[in-house]
């Protein structure tokens, strides 16, 4: 069987493209490994229609949405491989299963940065965590820091605050440049400490995560923590594309046309994947540009002579 149309990733951009395509009558599969960094986000107060939302729950409405429309979705499966055989594209997964379809949207999100210090691998799961929002419970009267100084990273902060005693935030320039409104309720948080102008140099311990090495001014200070999160955002996803020999930016962001068209002819792309990191990368946005590309796939498909 051909579908018309694979879209990989399950965050935001992926399956508003399924619920797209699913009205446009395309036979849609959508493959992904998770929900993406929406699942994550502890709270959302941005999204329309929703005043706040655990990112969990808004990503799992919005993939109930596709499959009651009848798209395909296949959860916790990574594509490996994906190649382009005349005009149809052949999907190869971790589980050795085939796909072929006739169009592919790309909505495969972004990696979480490392900050490649000494310890950081060694303490993984040991104090080191970049997922506050499944992590926080650990850390339950506990001293964590949390290094960043934007959305992920004053979100995170908030989320642990209801769990730890005490919460740095450990920041390298001299404000933190998350929205506003998330910047305000640090302010009034009792439990959010603040250190700017810090760079972490090292994390110490001995089974498990005792303290991190920080440089300020110039000097360099040792703070004792149990857990150490850092939000120091994502890097794009960069395998399937080059597969594809989809075009990217000189950070591996895949260049689109304003249709979300790639280079390749029936390769469409959406999400975080497409968006330099001066652009606004939001649900909303990545959302939008899902539905974009679905219906760029469509008249892709139809102008081919697909129904
Ligand atoms: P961002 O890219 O926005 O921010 C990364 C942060 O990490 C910045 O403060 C950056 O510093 C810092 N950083 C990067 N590299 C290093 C390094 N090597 N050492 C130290 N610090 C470093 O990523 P986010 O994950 O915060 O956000 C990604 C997107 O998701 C954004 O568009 C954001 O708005 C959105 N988001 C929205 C949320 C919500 O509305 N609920 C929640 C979370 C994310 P500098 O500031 O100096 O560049």
């Amino acid at each position: 069987m051909i579908y018309d149309l694979i879209i990989i990733g399950l965050g935001p951009a992926g399956l508003t493209a399924g619920i797209y395509a699913a009205r446009y009558k395309l036979k849609t599969l959508i493959i992904g490994r998770d929900l993406g960094q929406t699942a994550e986000a502890w709270l959302i107060e941005n999204y329309p229609g929703f005043q706040d939302i655990k990112g969990m729950e808004l990503i799992e409405k919005f993939k109930e949405h596709a499959e009651k429309l009848g798209v395909e979705i296949m959860q916790m499966v990574p594509v490996n491989h994906i190649k382009k055989e005349n005009s149809i594209f052949v999907v190869k997964t971790g589980d050795d299963q085939e796909f072929r379809a006739k169009s592919i949207i790309l909505a495969i999100g972004m990696q979480k940065r490392k900050m490649g210090i000494p310890g950081e691998k060694n303490f993984l799961g040991k104090g080191v965590s970049y997922c506050a929002t499944c992590d926080a419970a650990f850390f339950n009267n506990k001293v964590v820091g949390v290094v960043g100084g934007s959305d992920s990273a004053a979100t995170a902060a908030l989320m642990l605050s209801e769990h730890a005693k005490m919460v740095y935030i450990i920041y390298r320039k001299d404000a933190l440049r998350a929205q506003p409104a998330w910047v305000e309720k640090i302010n009034k948080n009792p439990k959010i400490k603040t250190i700017f102008n810090a760079i972490p140099k090292e994390l110490k311990g001995d089974d498990v995560l005792k303290s991190v090495v920080i440089e300020r001014a110039g000097k360099t200070e040792e703070i004792a923590l149990d857990g150490i999160f850092f939000e120091i955002g994502y890097k794009p996803e960069t395998n399937l594309p080059a597969q594809l020999g989809v075009e990217t930016d000189e950070y591996g962001h895949i260049k689109v046309k304003p249709d979300m068209s790639t280079n390749i002819e029936g390769v469409f792309a959406a999400g975080d994947v497409t968006t330099p990191s001066e652009k606004l990368r939001q649900i909303i946005t990545a959302s939008a540009e899902g539905a974009i590309a679905a219906t760029s796939a469509y008249k892709y498909i139809k102008s081919k002579g697909g129904d």
